[in-house]
C-alpha cells in the first residue's frame, strides 16, 4: 500500500489510529509536539513513582473491541480494581460508588429530606420550560436538591459557567442517568436494575500508570512501520484535491511531507489555523467562539507511606478551589516507594485566569490549605510540590456552542483529505476509549485501495454522538 497518512497528535486517537492503519501496512507519520505519547491521557515519573494528569481510569463501559486491543497490549498489567472514592457531600463523607447503607446513615438529614420532597414534587406534572439547558433537564430529572447540593456546584467549578448558561450536550454527555432512581441504580456498585452486564464498582487500570496505554499503542504502532516525531511544530497543511502537504519544523529545520491524507487529533479550533487555503471569515469567527476549560494538576510530594486508603475524593462545593484529589499509588496498589506518596489535585481554570497564572509555591499552599478546610489535614512534610497545566482539559459547552462547532465542522468536512477526530478534534467530552473508539472506526473507513469511505464515516460519527462520559 502506498498512501501516505500522517496522524497529527500523539494521545490515544492519534496512536490508535496510528497503529491500525501502520498494521495494515500503510506508510504511517505521527506529529507529536510534545515530547512524550499520550496527550492528556499519559503519565510521568515524579519521585519513583508513576502519576498521570488527573485522574484517569479505564472504564468496563469501554467498547470490547477497544477492551481487547488494550488487553492485547498490556496482558497481565492490566489491573482490575475496586473503585473506592469518597465524595464531600454538606461537610459529610459518602463512599463513591454510593453504597446503600452509607446513602441511609451518613447523607445530611437536609439532603435526605430534601431529595424526598423533590421525589414527591415529581407526582406532580411540571410545565416543560420554553428552553431547555443544562440545568433545566437535570433538575428535572433528579430534583432540585441533588442538583442544587451537588451537580450545580461541581458544574460551576469544572466548566466556570451557571447551570443554566451550559447547553443540553453537557446533559447528554455526562450525566446518563435521567432521574433520581436511575442515577442510583447507576451509582449503586451492584448495577441492580441497570439492564447492563457491564461490571460496576470496579475499573481497570495500568500497573505503570495510565499512560501504559498509550505507551504500548506506541511501541507497537512503532514495531509495525509507523513513525512518529516529538517535538514537530506544524507549519501548514496545504489542501489539494489529491491529497495534503504538511510544513513543520522539526529539531530546528523547515520540512514538507505529502500525505494523501491527514487525521487530526489536535484541537480542531488550531487545525482550522493551520489549513490553507485558510478558512472563510464565517468559519474563522465560529473557532473564535469556541473554547476550552484548562486545569492546572498540583501534585504533592508526601514523605508518608499513604494519605488515605481512597483512590479519589471528590469535592463539589463551592468552599474549596479543587474538584477532586488522587492518590496514584492507590490506583494500581503499589506499596513502593516506601515512605513516600503523591496526592494529584485537579484545578479547573480558563487559560491566563488567577489560578492559572499563580507560580508553583502559591498553588502548593492553596491546595494543602483546601485540604485542611476539607477535613484531610496534611501533617506530613511536603517535600516536593510539581505543577502541570493542561491549556485543553474540556471542550466548554455554553449554550450555542453547536451553532459554531456546526460551522467548523462543516468547512473542515469539505476540505479534501483531511479527516478530524479525537477529544480535541471532534470537541467531544469523552474517555480514553472513546477516542480509541474514533481512532479504530477511522482506519475501518480507509479502503486497502487508500481511498475513504465518507458515507461509512458519517455513520460512524452517529454513533460517536451515543458516547457518554464516564468518571
Ligand atoms: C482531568 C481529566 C481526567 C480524565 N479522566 C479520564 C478517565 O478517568 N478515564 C478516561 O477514559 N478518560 C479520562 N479523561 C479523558 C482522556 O484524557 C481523553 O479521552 C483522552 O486523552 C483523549 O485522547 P485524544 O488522543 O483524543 O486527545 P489528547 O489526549 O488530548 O491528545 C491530543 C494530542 O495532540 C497533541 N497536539 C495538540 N496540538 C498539537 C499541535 N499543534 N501539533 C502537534 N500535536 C498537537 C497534544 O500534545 C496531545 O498529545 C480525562 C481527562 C481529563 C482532562
Amino acid at each position: 500500500m502506498s498512501s501516505p497518512v500522517a496522524i497529527l497528535g500523539a494521545g490515544p486517537a492519534g496512536l490508535g489510529a496510528a497503529l491500525a492503519l501502520a498494521r495494515r501496512g500503510f506508510p504511517v507519520t505521527v506529529f507529536e509536539k510534545r515530547d512524550r505519547a499520550g496527550g492528556n491521557a499519559g503519565s510521568f515519573e515524579l519521585a519513583d513513582l508513576r502519576v498521570d494528569y488527573g485522574s484517569h481510569r479505564l472504564h468496563p463501559a469501554s467498547d470490547p473491541e477497544v477492551l481487547g486491543l488494550i488487553r492485547d497490549l498490556l496482558g497481565d498489567d492490566l489491573l482490575t480494581r475496586p473503585r473506592h472514592g469518597r465524595i464531600r457531600l454538606m461537610g459529610r463523607w459518602l463512599h463513591f460508588p454510593l453504597r446503600a447503607g452509607d446513602l441511609a446513615l451518613r447523607v445530611h438529614p437536609r439532603f435526605a429530606v430534601g431529595v424526598g420532597l423533590d421525589l414527591a414534587r415529581k407526582l406532580v406534572p411540571q410545565a416543560r420550560p420554553t428552553e431547555e439547558t443544562f440545568a433545566t433537564i437535570l433538575e428535572r430529572g433528579l430534583g432540585r436538591t441533588i442538583c442544587r447540593e451537588f451537580y450545580f456546584p461541581y458544574a460551576r467549578k469544572i466548566w466556570g459557567l451557571e447551570p443554566d448558561e451550559i447547553a443540553t450536550t453537557q446533559a447528554e454527555k455526562r450525566v446518563s442517568s435521567g432521574s433520581i432512581g436511575k442515577m442510583l441504580k447507576r451509582l449503586l456498585p451492584s448495577g441492580a436494575g441497570t439492564g447492563s452486564a457491564q461490571p460496576k464498582g470496579i475499573f481497570y487500570y495500568p500497573r505503570r500508570g495510565f499512560g501504559q496505554i498509550s505507551d504500548g499503542l506506541l511501541e507497537a504502532a512503532r514495531s509495525a512501520g509507523a513513525e512518529v516525531r516529538f517535538e514537530a511544530e506544524l507549519k501548514k497543511i496545504h489542501s489539494r484535491e489529491d491529497g495534503t502537504r504538511i510544513d513543520f519544523e522539526h529539531e530546528g529545520h523547515p520540512q514538507s511531507m505529502d500525505a494523501r491524507h491527514t487525521w487530526s487529533t489536535i484541537p480542531v479550533t488550531a487545525l482550522a489555523g493551520l489549513l490553507e487555503p485558510g478558512a472563510p471569515e464565517a468559519v474563522r469567527a465560529a473557532s473564535a467562539a469556541l473554547r476550552f476549560r484548562s486545569m492546572i494538576l498540583v501534585y504533592l510530594v508526601l514523605e508518608t507511606d499513604q494519605f488515605t486508603p481512597y483512590d479519589a475524593h471528590y469535592f463539589p462545593g463551592a468552599d474549596l478551589q479543587l474538584t477532586r484529589l488522587s492518590e496514584p499509588k492507590n490506583y494500581a496498589n503499589v506499596t513502593e516507594p516506601r515512605g513516600r506518596t503523591v496526592l494529584c489535585a485537579e484545578l479547573p481554570c480558563q487559560l491566563g485566569d488567577d489560578v492559572w497564572s499563580m507560580d508553583d509555591a502559591q498553588l502548593g499552599e492553596r491546595v494543602v490549605e483546601d485540604l485542611g478546610r476539607a477535613g484531610l489535614p496534611v501533617t506530613c512534610e511536603v517535600s516536593e510540590v510539581a505543577v502541570r497545566r493542561l491549556p485543553h482539559a474540556y471542550p466548554l459547552y455554553p449554550t450555542g456552542y453547536q451553532a459554531h462547532f456546526d460551522t467548523l465542522d462543516d468547512w473542515i468536512e469539505s476540505v479534501p483529505g483531511v479527516l478530524t477526530f479525537g477529544r480535541q478534534g471532534l470537541f467531544a467530552h469523552d474517555n480514553t476509549h472513546h477516542a480509541l473508539f474514533m481512532a479504530l472506526s477511522a482506519a475501518r473507513c480507509l479502503g486497502d485501495d487508500g481511498s475513504f469511505d465518507p458515507a461509512a464515516w458519517a455513520e460512524a460519527r452517529q454513533v460517536f454522538e451515543t458516547h457518554v462520559v464516564e468518571d
